[in-house]
C-alpha cells in the first residue's frame, strides 16, 4: 500500500473522473489519499470528498498563490473545517518566492496564521515552499511544537536536514524522477523514517508521463524512484512511507 499524501483531487482533470482515477490509483497500489486544499473553496471540496469516501483525507488551508485573496474570516473558516474527522492537516500553506503571485509580506502573514491554527488544534502542516528556505525555517522555528511535511521538496540537503531537525517530515513528488535533478542526491542522505510520498497531483507528472496530466496512481513511480535510490525493495518503501504517513496524519 502507496498513501498519495499531496494531491488536489478538486481540480477537473481529476474531479470528472475520480472514480476512474481511484481505480486505476489502486491498481498501482496507491490506495489513500489526502486531498490538499489550497484555499477556502477548494478546501470545502477536500473536506466535501474526505467526508464521502472512506480512502480520502482532506487538508484546510491557504496556498501562498492565494493568501492575497483571503476573506477576513479565513482563520475562524479553517477552525470550523478542522472539526471535522477526515480533516488530517492545516494546508497547504508555505512561501512561493519563485512567483511571488501574493506580496512576500502577506504570504508570510498568512504563513505565521496557519501555523498558529496548527498549534493550537495540535494538527500537523503541509507546507509549500519554493525558493524561500530562509524564511520558511524562520517561521516554522517560531512554533517548535508543530510537526508536518514539507511538500514537493525541491531544495537543497542541508535544508532537508534543517526541516527534519525542526521534526519535520520530507515528501518526494515526481519531480524526484525528472533528468539532472539534484533531488536523487539529497533523498539518498535522508532516514527512510522521515520520507513520505506524493504527486502534487494534476502537476508534476513523473517519468515517464511528463507532459501528462498527473494522477495519485503515479505516486507509485516516486517510490519506485526512491526504492531505487536506497537500494530496497518498492514494499519496503511503501511499507516506510505509509508508516511515516499514518503516524504523522494520525490515518
Ligand atoms: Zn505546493
Ligand atoms: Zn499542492
Amino acid at each position: 500500500m502507496i498513501i498519495d499524501t499531496h494531491c488536489h483531487l478538486f481540480y477537473d482533470e481529476l474531479k470528472n473522473d475520480l472514480p476512474g482515477v481511484i481505480e486505476r490509483a489502486e491498481e498501482s497500489g496507491v490506495n489513500r489519499f489526502i486531498c490538499v486544499g489550497t484555499n477556502m473553496e477548494d478546501s470545502r471540496e477536500c473536506l466535501a470528498l474526505g467526508e464521502t469516501h472512506e480512502n480520502i483525507y482532506a487538508s484546510a488551508g491557504v496556498h501562498p498563490h492565494d493568501a492575497k485573496d483571503v476573506p477576513k474570516d479565513y482563520v475562524d473558516q479553517i477552525h470550523d473545517l478542522m472539526t471535522f474527522d477526515s480533516m488530517v492537516a492545516v494546508g497547504e500553506m508555505g512561501l512561493d518566492y519563485f512567483r511571488n503571485i501574493s506580496e512576500p509580506e502577506i504570504q508570510r502573514k498568512v504563513f505565521r496564521e496557519q501555523m498558529q491554527i496548527a498549534s493550537q488544534l495540535h494538527k500537523p502542516v503541509i507546507f509549500h515552499n519554493r525558493d524561500a528556505d530562509e524564511d520558511v525555517l524562520r517561521i516554522l522555528s517560531e512554533f517548535p511544537d508543530v510537526i508536518g511535511v514539507a511538500h514537493c521538496f525541491s531544495s537543497n540537503l542541508e535544508t532537508a536536514k534543517a526541516f527534519i531537525d525542526l521534526g519535520f517530515y520530507i515528501s518526494f513528488s515526481g519531480n524526484l524522477t525528472f533528468k539532472n535533478s539534484h533531488l536523487p542526491d539529497v533523498a539518498k542522505e535522508l532516514p527512510l523514517d522521515k520520507l513520505l510520498v506524493e504527486t502534487d497531483s494534476p502537476y508534476l507528472s513523473p517519468v515517464p508521463h511528463r507532459s501528462k496530466s498527473n494522477e495519485p496512481g503515479r505516486t507509485r513511480y516516486v517510490a519506485e524512484k526512491l526504492a531505487e535510490i536506497h537500494d530496497v525493495s518498492l514494499e519496503v518503501i511503501a511499507e516506510k512511507t505509509t508508516a511515516n504517513a499514518t503516524a504523522l496524519f494520525c490515518l
